[in-house]
């Protein structure tokens, strides 16, 4: 167990040290959060659609804190789990329950909803999650105030990802930080900075990665159950996507587009799209990439990433999506080609108008 010290740090597991410190308020709201768990018995942990590293890596951090508490938690997404966070499960069989998410919200007497304050990004669970009625945790680093039921709130746009927050929450409130709970909230550090490389990547995001490698976790069997596990249709699909790229080099836009039914023909999900959007935004003078995809139901999906002052957290708010500055994203309604149209128009503008916030 962790144990409060005199000097305001915390020893995990004896000698082993945490080396980041808290805010009264953090620590106060985090404190909160553990109240509301330690007075819970069945707790439904669920991310937005499509979940990432990020969300499943928090989500499995809380099963193995909950379980030590001796809580009853269960992960209910609104979609299904990636394959490359399959390893994240292998200790927990029967814990995801994504294919009955209703069911098991509806059994939930404490919903913990991670990386989303929307209601909206929960998709089919949204209406489940509001219609329980039970207190709903929101732990989440967007900058939305969000829309979810009342509940205590652990939000801070600061943080690199949502596995930061969640092990602020376990060195607040002293919950056991054991391996298996290091190596998730290890996989959401490491998804949500691209390989630590991203402008997120903080001091104190390389401080928590530290404190979870003390606890003996091996950083190149994460990565390679996370990015050196692939099917053979991820790169297929990744050379017919960068196929399509176009670049408009004065205003430093440039875009890929999936084509269209290529992820059914190579048996694809969304996930294995994951760092596609780099291979544009990487071009020399660059300043908005972006990658268009098509979903069902006439809407077409839109990620945004930028480089420098662009901010397209402000571009995607602004179409009713949302993100960080750097990485954002939206659906839009439409076929492909007038998203296209539409998006790509109205990007023109706003790096004409050098797209930062007024
Ligand atoms: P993605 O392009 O899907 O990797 O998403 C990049 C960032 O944008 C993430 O932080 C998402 O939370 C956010 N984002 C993506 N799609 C949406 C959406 N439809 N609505 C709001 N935020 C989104
Ligand atoms: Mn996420
Ligand atoms: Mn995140």
């Amino acid at each position: 167990m962790m144990a409060g010290r005199q000097d305001g740090k915390t020893a995990v597991e004896d000698n082993e040290l945490v080396t980041i410190t808290l805010s009264r308020d953090k620590r106060q709201a985090a404190v909160e959060v553990g109240s509301a768990l330690g007075d819970a018995r069945v707790v439904a942990l669920t991310s937005h659609v499509n979940p990432d590293g990020d969300g499943i890596g928090s989500e499995i951090a809380l099963v193995h804190i909950l379980r030590a508490l001796g809580k009853e938690p269960s992960i209910a997404n609104p979609t299904p789990t990636p394959g490359r966070f399959e390893f994240l499960f292998r200790d927990l069989p029967g814990i995801d329950r994504s294919t009955e998410a209703v069911k098991a919200i509806r059994r939930a007497d404490l919903i913990v909803v991670l990386d989303i304050a929307d209601t909206g990004r929960l998709g089919h669970l949204g209406p489940a999650v509001v219609e329980r009625g039970v207190p709903v945790i929101c732990v989440d680093h967007h900058a939305s105030p969000g829309t979810l039921p009342p509940g205590p709130r652990y939000v801070d746009p600061r943080a690199a990802a949502t596995g930061e927050l969640v092990y602020e929450l376990a060195v607040a409130n002293e919950w056991p930080l054991l391996v298996p709970t290091a190596r998730a909230l290890y996989v959401a550090l490491l998804t949500d900075t691209g390989g630590f490389r991203f402008s997120n990547t903080h001091p104190r995001t390389l401080r928590i990665a530290a404190d979870l490698l003390e606890t003996g976790i091996d950083p190149e069997s994460i990565y390679l159950d996370v990015y050196a596990n692939a099917p053979e249709g991820r790169p297929r699909l990744l050379a017919e996507t960068l196929e399509t790229l176009v670049v408009e080099p004065e205003l430093g836009l440039a875009w890929v587009t999936v084509p269209p039914g290529a992820m059914e023909r190579h048996g694809l999900t969304p996930d294995d799209l994951e760092g596609v959007v780099e291979f544009p935004r990487a071009i020399a003078g660059v300043r908005m990439a972006i990658l268009f995809r098509e979903l069902s139901q006439g809407r077409v999906k839109v990620s945004l990433r930028s480089v420098g002052d662009v901010d397209v957290a402000r571009f995607a708010h602004a179409l009713g999506g949302g993100g960080h500055a750097k990485a954002a994203g939206v659906a839009v309604p439409g076929t492909l080609a007038q998203v296209q149209t539409q998006i790509l128009r109205a990007a023109r503008e706003y790096l004409a108008g050098n797209g930062r916030p007024q």
